[in-house]
């Protein structure tokens, strides 16, 4: 069996599990009500929670209702029959250091636009009307942060008892099993892959369903879509759009080849992709801000050109893997450096590391991009109120910190040649600055 690794030091990784589990579930349910009962402002719900202590936040927390598991289970029962019944074209992983080789079915376009148009169907034949989604999104939430709870325990248990693949194995300790997972690619039967269902399936498509939710609530209760509603949904669908346009290639990321399938990723995508991802949508249904034309225009062409720039780093690097170097990098022969690495069972392999094009910028340039969209989907908020902000500002820790972790693991792995790539590039994500 593998051994779990950590990425960050016991003392951080315990640290992180207490806040997760502490700090995270409140901070979802206060997000919510401050933005849809508190008129988003900070302020206001810090003064109710002053003065009425731990008591006012359980006052305001919802429960989870039968129609919030409804919903929930709707939803997830369709996504999974979706996942699973779709045609969809076979894919290989990337191989794994146990030396496996994941098969996964790529029919993530086709359950996204089902799910869009479906969604959109059921609205306009009025079968559902998506704002009992907005109506109960505390309940929801609510559910979503238990339900995942004991999902990540069942998570924990069948990593111990019926592990899906090699790749899977315990640190030895309980708490860093739970949170960073056991098994880096956990099904159920032979095809139901986990990880795809939790992060993109379930995760990134709760994100367009709940974007479109918030713009049809505020038709509904303003009789129009201001502008800056209809760009923040615009580019979060584009974003949405553009991750399932290229989700094979999100299988060979991060998230999937190397983050074991635990509450660190498990929960962030069931409940923080839904609750906090979504927010600036979330703000903007009773904040409808007239932008006018042109300004809606110009953030609506930035928006769109961050995200073409995000997609084109993900598509240079993987298409100059896939095609072992032979490929043209900005209309050049690629600059590469041939990394050789050992897997924990002892065998040598080698890897290309590409460092021209957008790779050549910085060694995580993609992130730039990334940032920047979000801030522009985020903007049509303007500046009245910070909560709307928090999700770019989240991102930019997260993506910062991420950086950093693959950093550490690509020198651990590539060892000099790493060291080599680093001379070559740098900067670490902003070019000439850090
Ligand atoms: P990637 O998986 O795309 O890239 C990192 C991996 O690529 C490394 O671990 C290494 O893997 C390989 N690699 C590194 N440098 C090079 C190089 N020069 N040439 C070839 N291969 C290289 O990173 P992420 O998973 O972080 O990002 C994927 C996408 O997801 C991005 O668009 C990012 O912006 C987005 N993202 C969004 C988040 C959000 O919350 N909104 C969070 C995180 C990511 P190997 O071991 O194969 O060498």
């Amino acid at each position: 069996m593998a051994e779990s690794k950590t990425v960050h030091s016991p003392l951080l990784t315990y640290f992180s599990v207490l806040s997760l589990l502490t700090l995270c579930p409140p901070f979802v349910i206060l997000l919510w009500y401050t933005m849809v009962h508190a008129d988003g402002s900070v302020s206001q719900t810090f003064d109710y929670l002053k003065q009425h202590g731990l008591k006012g936040l359980i006052d305001i927390w919802p429960r989870p209702t039968a129609t919030a598991w409804k919903i929930i289970a709707c939803y997830s029962a369709f996504e999974a029959a979706l996942q699973l019944l779709l045609p969809g074209k076979r894919v290989e992983g990337p191989l794994t250091t146990m030396g496996n080789r994941p098969v996964y079915k790529a029919n993530g376009m086709a359950a996204y636009v089902v799910t869009l148009v479906t969604y959109l169907g059921l609205w306009w034949f009025g079968i559902f009307n998506p704002t009992v989604v907005y109506d109960h999104l505390g309940e929801i939430f609510s559910a979503l942060i238990f339900g995942s709870f004991v999902f990540c325990v069942f998570l924990y248990i069948k990593g111990h008892v019926a592990p899906s693949s090699t790749d899977s194995g315990s640190s030895g300790n309980v708490i860093i099993d739970f949170y960073w997972g056991m098994e880096l690619y956990p099904r159920i039967g032979k095809h139901f892959d986990i990880k795809v269902f939790t992060n993109c399936r379930f995760g990134m498509m709760s994100w367009a369903v709940l974007a479109v939710t918030y713009c049809i609530k505020q038709y509904e209760v303003n009789g129009r879509v201001a502008d800056s509603m209809l760009v923040n949904t615009v580019l979060m669908l584009v974003y949405v759009t553009k991750f399932f346009w290229w989700e094979a290639g999100y299988w060979s990321t991060m998230d999937i080849a190397h983050d074991r399938a635990g509450f660190y990723i498990c929960w962030g995508c069931l409940v923080w992709v839904p609750s906090i991802y979504t927010s600036p949508g979330m703000y903007l249904v009773n904040h409808p801000v007239n932008l006018g034309t042109q300004l809606a225009l110009y953030i609506l062409v930035a928006g769109i050109l961050c995200i073409y720039t995000n997609y084109d780093c993900d598509r240079q690097r993987q298409e100059f893997r896939r095609t072992n170097g032979k490929c043209l990098v900005w209309g050049k022969a690629p600059s590469k450096i041939v990394a050789s690495y050992t897997t924990t069972s002892g065998e040598t392999k080698s890897s290309l590391l590409l460092t021209s094009g957008w790779w050549g910028l910085s060694r995580h340039f993609h992130y730039v991009p990334e940032i920047l969209s979000a801030f522009f989907w985020t903007v049509p908020a303007l500046f009245n109120h910070f909560l709307p902000f928090f999700y770019v500002i989240f991102l930019t820790i997260l993506l910062f910190d991420r950086a950093k972790r693959d950093d550490d693991r690509c020198r651990s792995k590539y060892g000099k040649y790493w060291k080599l790539y680093c001379e070559k590039v740098p900067y670490r994500i902003i070019p000439g600055i850090y």
